[in-house]
């Protein structure tokens, strides 16, 4: 094959189908979910193309309906894992020197693969196991994973472009990008299944090869991305899946001399397991493990006194109900001036009784349930201690029922401490807490919002003078990786808003971007002498 510079097609985003009444999209769709929730398949672990069955076996069950299993997973144990790192390695072989434009065409192919036939196996997959609505699956299995892997395309062939500015005469300086040595450990969250597949696709474009290690609630998209790449024409060994049980599955891949980095995506706590465990064996790696890990959050909403009431309460509730709050962008806290503050509650009551939530495979719901027992457990707790709580109060909502599937309704907490409990601490659910300030007191209610968390994923400001929204932005420069400006504060989109905190959210890599990609890579700079110089004494030691 040819190794002239080809260009990649320039990216867009794909367009978002909306699954309206009547639509084809809508039809098939409804029938693709049909078939898919009557039949209850068996996933093996996949590692270096050959497809394992242990024995050791789990359910994956709908959020909504979790009696209902749509499929039962093999889970990998520390022996697997070590199957995995070797045919990784002998996959390492071949792929690390495969010309970027290949590995490009195979991920190229698997967008396109996933914009046609595999689109609504991808949503239904993400609706039955992780509980989203069809648009919410839409934007994410679908437009976003697309997206990734058109943009990254892109973004790679920058990285390779950039070479050295200069080279004076008679040398030829170059720059080589070279895959990493050894392998990517991918740790993937349950909520959004394109964080899942760019976690192990990004590394993979670059040259490298990937243990997957999927979160236990979503096993059953990961399996259908795993088929994605196969159709694309990965070789086998490339991504290698084995979900299973975190801790030993994560002891012996971090253990290994060969990890030559985690790119992960989930909760601060086990990322700073992961760091401390690799900061724990540091002697023992052949070269230092790269770390990218995009965590927790508490995201906020502050709205100024002269905000668009209207287009802040339309903000709030998307921004903190869609996707049952599961978002890692959910807006969890608000800070409203107490002047605007009856006004907006009443509009954003009116909203809320509204929402419809239930089954997702009924389009019209607008929400599902929450993804397991342990976050059902997590939000009826922060529920049951506003109720008893003598500083905080349930505004909206707060019931729950765990009985058919793990439903949340969508709640709004009022408190007069802005440390209250839910204020502060990441809850994952669809549970927005409020805090009315006195707007006299904007200072201070802008340092407390930038100090309350420990977390600076996204954030959001809202208001009308120029001169205020500066000073809101100024103040708030470090609280988000994401800020939004009269927006809600999630809905990032590849190549529009690369997405990433600071703080403990992360390491603000940015997902889809260049930044992200060149964790990736290991550059070797390359000097080439024409005309060697021939004496080894310098001028300086010359006679006069
Ligand atoms: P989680 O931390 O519970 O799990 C994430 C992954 O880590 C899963 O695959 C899990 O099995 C694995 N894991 C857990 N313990 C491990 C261990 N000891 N060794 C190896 N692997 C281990 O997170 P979650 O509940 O899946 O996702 C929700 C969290 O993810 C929230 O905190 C949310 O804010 C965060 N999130 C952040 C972003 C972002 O971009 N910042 C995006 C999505 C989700």
């Amino acid at each position: 094959m040819s190794n002239a510079f080809y260009k990649v097609p320039t990216p867009q985003n794909e367009t978002i189908l909306n699954y309206a009444p009547g639509s084809a999209e809508r039809a098939e769709l409804k029938a693709t979910l049909e078939k898919m929730t009557a039949e209850t398949i068996e996933i093996p672990l996949i590692i270096g193309g050959r497809e394992v069955k242990t024995g050791n076996l789990a359910d994956c069950v709908m959020p909504h309906n979790h009696k209902k299993v749509v499929a039962r997973y093999h889970q990998a144990d520390a022996s697997h894992v070590a199957q995995a790192i070797e045919a990784a390695a002998e996959a390492w072989k071949t792929w690390s020197e495969m010309p970027w434009q290949e590995r490009a065409g195979v991920f190229l192919k698997a967008a396109e693969l996933l914009a046609g036939p595999y689109r609504q196996v991808l949503n239904a997959a993400t609706m039955m196991s992780q509980g989203k609505t069809c648009f919410q699956a839409e934007i994410d299995s679908a437009c976003e994973l697309i997206d990734f892997l058109r943009f990254n395309t892109a973004y790679m062939t920058e990285i390779y472009q950039d070479q050295p500015l200069y080279s004076p005469a008679p040398t030829w300086n170059r720059s080589e990008h070279r895959a990493l040595e050894g392998f990517i450990f991918a740790i993937t969250p349950f909520n959004f299944t394109a964080i899942a597949a760019n976690l192990c696709a990004s590394p993979a474009m670059m040259g490298n090869v990937v243990l997957w290690k999927p979160s236990d609630t979503a096993v059953y998209s990961g399996y259908h991305i795993m088929k994605l790449w196969h159709e694309a024409g990965l070789p086998d060994g490339v991504i290698n899946f084995i979900p299973g049980p975190p801790q030993e599955i994560g002891a012996a891949a971090l253990n290994h001399r060969d990890l030559a980095g985690v790119h992960f995506t989930g909760s601060t706590k086990t990322f700073q397991y992961l760091w401390k465990s690799i900061g724990d064996n540091i002697e023992n790696y052949r070269s230092y493990p790269r770390l990218v890990g995009e965590t927790g959050g508490k995201d906020f909403i502050f709205a100024h006194e002269s905000s668009d009431v209207q287009a802040l309460a339309v903000a709030m509730v998307r921004g903190a109900f869609e996707f049952s709050g599961q978002k890692c962008s959910a807006a969890s806290r608000a800070y409203v001036p107490s002047t605007i503050w009856p006004e907006v509650k009443k509009r954003v009551g009116a909203m809320m009784a509204e929402l419809t939530m239930g089954d997702v495979s009924d389009f019209s719901n607008f929400m599902g349930a929450v993804i397991d027992q342990r976050s059902f457990d997590k939000c009826s707790a922060y529920i049951a201690h506003a109720r008893e709580a003598a500083d905080a109060e349930i505004a909206f909502g707060g019931d729950t029922d765990g009985s058919t599937g793990f439903f949340v309704q969508p709640t709004v907490i009022e408190t007069t401490n802005p440390h209250y409990k839910s204020m502060c601490e990441e809850i994952f659910g669809p549970i927005l807490t409020v805090y009315p300030y006195d707007p006299a007191k904007l200072d201070e209610t802008l340092e407390l919002c930038d100090s309350t968390s420990p977390y600076a994923l996204t954030g959001a400001i809202f208001g009308r003078d120029r001169g205020d929204l500066v000073k809101m932005a100024d103040r708030l420069k470090h609280a988000a990786g994401n800020f939004y400006i009269n927006d809600k504060p999630t809905g990032a989109v590849v190549g529009q808003q690369p997405f990433g905190g600071g703080r403990a959210s992360g390491t603000n890599d940015k997902a889809g971007s260049r930044l992200n990609l060149l964790k990736w890579t290991s550059a070797r700079s390359i000097k080439e002498n024409f005309v060697p110089p021939h004496q080894h004494p310098y001028p300086h030691m010359l006679d006069s």
